[in-house]
C-alpha cells in the first residue's frame, strides 16, 4: 500500500518533498501561471502544521545537465516568497555541502527549496550516487510531483532506496484516487473525449479506451485523419499521411466491438491557420478544398454535448479545435460545459493534463469538474494502463 502523508506526523522532521514546479517563466523570469505551485500548497502546509521543515525539490524546463541561469528555480523562490509570504531558504545547488547545512540550519516556519535538480545529469540517469546525495538530507520523503512520475528519475524513484520512510504526497494520492476512477473503477455509461492535434501520441489511450468505454467521441485536429480514412475531403485540414490506415482500423475495431465511436458532424472551417482568417461552418462531408478544419460545429457541440450529459463517467484529454485562437474555442468550451453539467448530474468527470487541463483552466470551468489532472504524459501513462515508476516506487 502506499502511504499518505496524512498517516503520519512530521513535527520536527525535516522532509524532502518531490514536487512539480516546472511552471512557466516570462522573459523576465516572473512565474506566469502558479496552477502547479498551488497544487503543491496542501501537502507543504500539512508538513508545516505538524510543525515539520518541508524540503522542496523539482525540475525547470530542459536544462540538459547543465547549470542555465534560465532555468533557475530562485524565480520560484521570490514568488512564494511574495505571494505566499512563506520564508524560503534557497540553496544553489541541490546536493553538497551548501544545501546540507541549508538544510541543517533551517528552523520550524520555514521552506527549503534546492536549486533545479536537472543541473545535474544524474538526476535523469536515475544514478545512485546522485541519489544518495539526495537522501543525504533527510531520511523521510515524500513525492508530490505527480507530472513526473512517469519519469524513473532519482528525484522520482531513485532518492526512495536511500530512505527510511516515503509517503505520497495530497496531489499525488488525489491524482491516483481520480485517475483509477476511471480507469478501473468507472461506472457505466463511460465516456472518453479525445481531440488534440494528432492520432500518433494518443493510439495507446484510444486503443485501451476501446476495451472499457461506451463511447469515444472524437475531436481536434485528429478527426481528419479519420475522415481521411472514411474517404472524405478534408481540403488543407491537418492528417497524418501515415496514420490513415490506423484510423480505418479504430473505426472498424469500435464496430466490431459495439463501441460508439463518434465522429463530428460538423466543422467549422477557416482559409489560413489565423484568428482573423473568414470562416464558414458545413457538414463534415462537404469542407471546401480550400480550408483548414478549426473547430467543430454547433450540431456536434449540440451532439457531443448529449451524450457527455448522460454519461456516468467522462474522461477528457485534447482540445476539440484550435481553442487558443477565440474565433475557434467555441467547441472546447461548450465540452467544458458538458462536462459541468454532467459533474452536476453526479457524474465523475476527469480532464487529463496538457492542453486539455489548460483549455479548462482558460474558460474557468475547472472547479467545475471532478479532476483536472496536473500530469500531461504522466496522466496519458496512466490511462493507458502503464505503470508509472514514480508511483511504483512509493509501495
Ligand atoms: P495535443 O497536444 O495533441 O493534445 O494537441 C493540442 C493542440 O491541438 C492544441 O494546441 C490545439 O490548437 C490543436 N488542435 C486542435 N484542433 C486542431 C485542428 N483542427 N487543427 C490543428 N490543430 C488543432
Amino acid at each position: 500500500m502506499i502511504k499518505s502523508i496524512l498517516e503520519t506526523n512530521f513535527a520536527g522532521k525535516k522532509v524532502l518533498v518531490r514536487v512539480d514546479f516546472n511552471v512557466p517563466l516570462d522573459e523576465n523570469q516572473n512565474v506566469t501561471d502558479d496552477t502547479r505551485i498551488n497544487a503543491s500548497l496542501p501537502t507543504i502546509r500539512k508538513i508545516m502544521e505538524d510543525g515539520g521543515i518541508p524540503i522542496l525539490m523539482s525540475h525547470l524546463g530542459r536544462p540538459k545537465g547543465k547549470v542555465n541561469p534560465k532555468y533557475s528555480l530562485q524565480p520560484v523562490a521570490d514568488y512564494i516568497v511574495a505571494k505566499l509570504g512563506m520564508k524560503v531558504n534557497f540553496t544553489t545547488d541541490c546536493i553538497g555541502n551548501e544545501a546540507e547545512s541549508v538544510v541543517e540550519n533551517a528552523k520550524k516556519g520555514e521552506i527549503v527549496l534546492l536549486e533545479n535538480l536537472r543541473f545535474h545529469p544524474e538526476e535523469e540517469a536515475n544514478d545512485p550516487e546522485f541519489s544518495k546525495c539526495l537522501a543525504k538530507l533527510s531520511d523521510i520523503y515524500v513525492n508530490d510531483a505527480f507530472g513526473s512520475a512517469h519519469r524513473a528519475h532519482a528525484s522520482t524513484e531513485g532518492v526512495t532506496h536511500f530512505v527510511a520512510e516515503k509517503y505520497a504526497g495530497l496531489l499525488m494520492l488525489n491524482e491516483v484516487k481520480f485517475l483509477t476512477l476511471v480507469t478501473e473503477n468507472y461506472q457505466k455509461p463511460f465516456v472518453a473525449i479525445i481531440g488534440g492535434s494528432k492520432i500518433s501520441g494518443k493510439i495507446d489511450v484510444i486503443n485501451e479506451l476501446m476495451k472499457k468505454c461506451d463511447t469515444i467521441i472524437i475531436g481536434g485536429g485528429m478527426t481528419f485523419t479519420f475522415y481521411k480514412a472514411m474517404g472524405l475531403e478534408i481540403g488543407k485540414s491537418l492528417l497524418e499521411e501515415e496514420k490513415i490506415e490506423l484510423a480505418g482500423e479504430l473505426i472498424h475495431t469500435a464496430k466490431q466491438n459495439n463501441i460508439n465511436l463518434v465522429l463530428p458532424v460538423d466543422i467549422k472551417s477557416a482559409y489560413e491557420f489565423k484568428n482573423d482568417s473568414p470562416a464558414i461552418t458545413t457538414d463534415f462531408n462537404n469542407i471546401p478544398a480550400d480550408k483548414i478544419g478549426m473547430d467543430i460545429g454547433p450540431k456536434t457541440v449540440e451532439l457531443f454535448s448529449g451524450i457527455i450529459k448522460n454519461a456516468k463517467t467522462v474522461l477528457w484529454n485534447g482540445p476539440m479545435g484550435v481553442f487558443e485562437m477565440d474565433n475557434f474555442a467555441e467547441g472546447t468550451k461548450s465540452i467544458a460545459e458538458a462536462m459541468k453539467f454532467a459533474t452536476a448530474n453526479g457524474a465523475v468527470t476527469v480532464v487529463g493534463g496538457g492542453d486539455s487541463a489548460a483549455a479548462i483552466n482558460k474558460f474557468g470551468y475547472d472547479e467545475n469538474v471532478s479532476h483536472v489532472s496536473t500530469g500531461g504524459g504522466a496522466s496519458l501513462e496512466f490511462i493507458e494502463g502503464k505503470k508509472l515508476p514514480g508511483v511504483e516506487a512509493l509501495y
